[in-house]
């Protein structure tokens, strides 16, 4: 057993992965491993509350899991898997703690309130339990740490409700968790219209899947200074000034960057030529990952997701063994 605190977090399973999702999640997980003993599951039940397409799902699952493993994560440090490898496990804990959790709090979640005033049509049950699955998902390994950006931590929240309500029920059964903040990094877009996000349009992002090409042409065409007109003016390197520096500021090696800065400070360069240097950056980045993630086949990936979750039953199965003896349950 590692004396590390358990860690548990949740990969939402949505296939295609940009530039900002990479360098701001994927990455930040794989170096979270290193401290902790890490529960990384792909939230496939939580994904049903708007209904995906079968065929979709079961394919996104897939290529979730081969990102993260071409981005590093080690599935023999930490334990990989799907949710609903444990979905007995999960929805039965989900129902003992639904019991305890207020409807009312759970209906002014803010989450839940924008969620249903953007899909008025589909306010489903699943929805205003949402917070309570992911304590479940929690929970269910006696979870200690958790990973969250700043819109989750009203969910962590209810999920420090439960446990209080539910420890004073029936007992110290569950440690509080806390949140770890998420990597604070946001990658801008590339129209310069806040953070790179795979909801706006295609060319405001860089996919990690994009070809070579088509990575320096989105670059070519991404939002720079807006008040350098001319080449022959100089221009203003700082992430203020200038979308494509902000860019440069993540992915160009210091000393590079610095030449680079230079050179527009004093116009001996145009904007085309330091989105040259930018679009090489985050090809160096870019390439190797689509290497590694061209060279894990499909036997691999779903061999890697079968040990983990049979590791995340065994862990699951303890924890629900203990849970029915806490509430009085006696299984005949
Ligand atoms: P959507 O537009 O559908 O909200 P998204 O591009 O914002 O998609 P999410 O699936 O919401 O991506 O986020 C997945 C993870 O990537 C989260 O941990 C989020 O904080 C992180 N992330 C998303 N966009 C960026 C970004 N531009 N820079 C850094 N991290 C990001
Ligand atoms: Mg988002």
């Amino acid at each position: 057993m590692s004396s590390k605190p358990i860690l548990t977090s949740g990969i939402r399973p949505t296939g295609e992965i940009h530039l900002g999702n990479y360098y701001g999640a994927l990455n930040n997980l794989v170096e979270l491993q290193q401290s902790y003993e890490a529960y990384f599951f792909i939230v496939d039940i939580h994904s049903l509350t708007t209904h995906p397409n079968p065929e979709h799902l079961s394919r996104n699952v897939l290529e979730v899991a081969r990102n993260y493993l071409a981005a590093g994560l080690d599935p023999e440090q930490s334990t990989f898997y799907t949710q609903s490898s444990i979905a007995a496990e999960i929805c039965e804990l989900h129902t003992y703690l639904s019991m305890v959790m207020p409807l009312g709090d759970l209906m002014r979640c803010p989450t839940f309130k924008e969620k249903a005033k953007r899909h008025p049509d589909n306010v489903n049950y699943g929805l205003v339990g949402y917070p309570v699955l992911m304590t479940a998902d929690i929970l269910i390994h006696k979870g200690r740490i958790v990973p969250v950006g700043e819109d989750q931590l009203v969910h962590l929240e209810i999920a420090r409700t439960i446990v209080r309500r539910f420890n004073q029920l029936y007992g110290e059964v569950f440690p509080e968790p806390q949140p770890v903040e998420e990597n604070a990094v946001r990658i801008p877009s590339l129209n310069a219209q806040g953070k790179m996000s795979k909801s706006d349009q295609a060319d405001s992002y860089i996919s990690m899947g994009d070809e070579p090409d088509a990575v320096r042409q989105k670059i070519r065409r991404a939002f720079s200074d807006p008040t350098r007109a001319y080449k022959h003016q100089p221009g203003n390197p700082t992430k203020e000034g200038c979308n494509v520096y902000h860019l440069h500021s993540y992915f160009t090696d210091p000393a590079k960057l610095a030449e680079t800065a230079y050179k527009c400070r004093r116009a001996e360069i145009g904007c085309a030529e330091c989105k040259t240097v930018l679009a090489e950056s985050i090809l160096s980045l870019v390439e190797p990952f689509q290497t590694k993630r061209a060279g894990l086949a499909d036997d691999y990936v779903l061999e890697v997701l079968r040990h983990g979750g049979r590791k995340a039953k065994e862990s699951a199965g303890k924890v629900i063994a203990e849970v029915r003896e806490a509430i009085g349950l006696r299984m005949f």
